[in-house]
């Protein structure tokens, strides 16, 4: 269990206020530059600050209790809005890469010093985000992601340095859409890892790191059991894998499947299977499949 301190939170909402300040700064920098590299800088941190405020929310809702109406408690939220988080950022991302080969196709005229100005000091802005999230970042998978992304942004926000120079420099204008298309596949990358990842979650997929035929076969070596069949195994909010079993026993006293029991605990509890809910049978479903048959 990790806690999160009210310390925490105040250092999310700082992260808020400075990303909204540098988006609404850089707008302004872009416009009057006329840098499409700004403002798709800006839009990116205008975009970062609703999923920061979403993430945030989700992790209030992921520390409360369980109750009778939400028996998995509120952890799930997390990867919900991880999913939004990653499914907004691609499509914003599209839409500048698109911005950007229009660009390059007729060019405009840029104010590289104004774009200069302003790109400094978002890099700043940028640099002072990451360094509040980075301590932060070691157990939530979507603090995790945030601080990522931080990370990649003040990245970004650099390169808006570098081709500002190049303009005022070399008069490389192709520059501005060039690098936008470069960072929007760099984001474009980070987005769809956390859409897969957050996906495979929400459709309940197995996680990565076990084999389910593994666990068959390890529970299957136990003595007294004769098969395991109808398994389900999926992960609420990334840290922690449920799972449903039926294991078919030789008849005995239900007394005596107690031992069986902590065998099958002690080999789950190895593979950090951490909530285990074990059906115990005789002979009473026809499928002896490893994998769910029923019909709903
Ligand atoms: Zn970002
Ligand atoms: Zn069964
Ligand atoms: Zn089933």
């Amino acid at each position: 269990m990790h806690q999160h301190s009210s310390n925490d939170n105040k250092n999310i909402i700082a992260v808020i206020f400075i990303n909204f300040f540098v988006s609404c700064f850089e707008i302004l920098g872009g416009y009057l530059s006329g840098s499409l590299l700004l403002i798709s800088d800006a839009l990116h941190n205008l975009s970062d600050s609703v999923s920061i405020v979403i993430s945030y929310i989700a992790i209030v809702l992921a520390h409360k209790k369980t109750n009778q109406k939400y028996t998995f408690g509120y952890k799930r939220a997390e990867i919900l809005a991880a999913f939004i988080n990653s499914g907004i950022l691609i499509l914003i991302t599209l839409y500048i890469s698109f911005e950007a080969i229009l660009r390059f196709i007729s060019p405009n005229k840029i104010v590289p010093i104004t774009m200069l100005i302003f790109a400094i000091i978002s890099f700043f802005g940028n640099i002072l985000s990451t360094i509040i999230l980075h301590s932060k970042s070691k157990h939530s998978f979507n603090i995790k992601s945030t601080y990522l992304h931080m990370l990649s942004d003040a990245l970004a926000s650099f390169a808006v340095i570098v081709s500002a120079l190049l303009i005022l420099y070399f008069k490389f204008y192709a520059i501005d859409s060039i690098l936008t298309i470069i960072i929007a596949i760099y984001i474009l990358r980070e987005a769809i890892q956390l859409l897969i990842k957050s996906t495979k979650i929400l459709m309940e997929s197995s996680p990565d790191t076990l084999n389910l035929e593994e666990i068959k076969m390890a529970i299957e070596s136990i003595d007294n059991v004769k098969n395991v069949h109808h398994v389900h195994m999926w992960s609420v909010s990334g840290n922690d894998i449920f799972l449903e079993i039926h294991i078919e026993l030789n008849d005995m006293l239900l007394s005596q499947t107690e031992i069986i029991k902590q065998k099958v605990y002690n080999i789950l509890k190895e593979k950090k299977i951490n909530h285990i809910n074990i059906q115990f049978e005789t002979n009473s479903c026809l499928s002896k499949s490893i994998l769910c048959e029923d019909k709903f």
